[in-house]
């Protein structure tokens, strides 16, 4: 029987010297029947071997009640890890760029921000979360430029940022800790350079922690980069 690994993409060459296999239908690496495993331990499934320096961010997936038809719909958004001072509760421990981002800088990372859009979002996530939620192309109709967006899975109304992110039930708004078991928590290695707006609040600490803690890991490869 062969046995099925959970090899991170930036470990896959390694894992291939050593002999996995990759199976392409299910898009996973395995140690082929015969072979012992021993030597792919640290890729099997359950084995915490978080790389904190590779670059990630997290999908974060939420619940909310349609504001149209009232029927609970599942939404997302995206968690950047970032650096913050830890001397001063708002303090960046990075300038700014010109346009008002911070570089992500995932192996020192300890605050985490919450956002409604990335600038860019890979194929692959976006399928990922089309399938776990309503999380699909809007159309603009003024503009004709599509942009991503949550929508209602039973009726398809559009579930704007403010609703998910500003009123006091938004799954969201964020600002106590006891609101941070009703979400969910994707970690997804990523490529290419990424930024966080500027203005963040204490919370994101928290949240950073929270997230580190309780995070699920998914698996497929990403080619491309993401920015903000
Ligand atoms: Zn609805």
């Amino acid at each position: 029987m062969r046995t099925e690994l959970d090899v991170p993409f930036s470990h896959k060459e390694e894992a291939k010297a050593l002999g996995a296999k990759w199976d392409r239908t299910k898009k996973i690496w395995y140690v082929p029947s015969g072979v012992n495993p021993e030597p792919f331990a640290e890729w099997l499934p359950g084995v915490d071997r978080s790389d904190p320096s590779a670059p990630y961010i997290y999908l974060v997936l939420g619940k909310r009640e349609c504001w149209k038809c009232h029927k609970e719909t599942s939404v997302a958004a995206f968690g950047i890890p970032y650096r913050t001072d830890n001397d001063e509760s708002i303090a960046i421990a990075h300038a700014p760029n010109e346009a008002g981002h911070i570089a992500i800088d995932t192996a020192n990372a300890n605050a985490l921000a919450i956002v409604p859009a990335l600038g860019c979002v890979p194929g692959e996530i976006r399928d990922y979360l089309h399938k776990r939620c309503g999380y699909k192309p809007v159309g603009a109709r003024a503009s004709k430029a599509p942009s991503l967006g949550n929508t209602c899975t039973s009726c398809d109304a559009l579930q704007g940022s403010r609703y998910l992110f500003e009123e006091p039930s938004s799954p969201f708004a964020l600002t106590a800790i006891n609101k941070l078991p009703a979400l969910e928590f994707v970690r997804v290695e990523v490529a290419g350079v990424f930024g966080v707006p500027a203005t963040r609040t204490d919370f994101d600490q928290a949240l950073f922690t929270w997230a580190r803690d309780h995070h699920a890991e998914f698996h497929k490869q990403l080619g491309e980069g993401i920015y903000l």
